[in-house]
């Protein structure tokens, strides 16, 4: 579930806006994106790998994580690497190899036999 927008991060692009594909956001004061209906959240990761400059933190829980603050610190989550680490993992972003082409599986390309059914 989306847990965090860093404000410091994020540079008012709306991507995140635009794929959330039940509305979760809504664009806040200077652009920063507001969690205006969290629990519409349906942790599909698609606003934290669309984000240009890792700034949305989504924990791998279909539920809000507790209330305590310390567990969206952002520094802390910052040293554990885990903005924008799914982004990171499916190698979208500048200078990263795309994670379809680490899969396991036969090799693609001219050489590769046909696919039949
Ligand atoms: S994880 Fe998916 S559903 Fe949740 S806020 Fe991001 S884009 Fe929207
Ligand atoms: S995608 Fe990232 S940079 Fe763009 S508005 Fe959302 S949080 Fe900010």
């Amino acid at each position: 579930m989306i847990e965090l927008v860093s404000a410091e991060r994020c540079i008012a692009c709306d991507k995140c806006v635009e794929v959330c594909p039940t509305d979760v956001f809504e664009r806040g004061p200077e652009g920063i994106p507001l969690l205006a209906r969290q629990e519409d959240c349906q942790t599909c990761f698609l606003c934290e790998a669309n984000c240009p400059v890792d700034a949305l933190f989504v924990a791998p829980l279909t539920r809000p994580l507790p209330e305590d603050p310390a567990v969206r610190d952002e520094a802390g989550l910052v040293s554990r690497g885990l903005l924008g680490s799914y982004r990171r993992e499916i190698g979208w972003g500048e200078g990263r190899t795309p994670g379809s082409l680490r899969a396991i599986g036969p090799p693609l390309g001219r050489s590769a036999p046909p696919i039949t059914s």
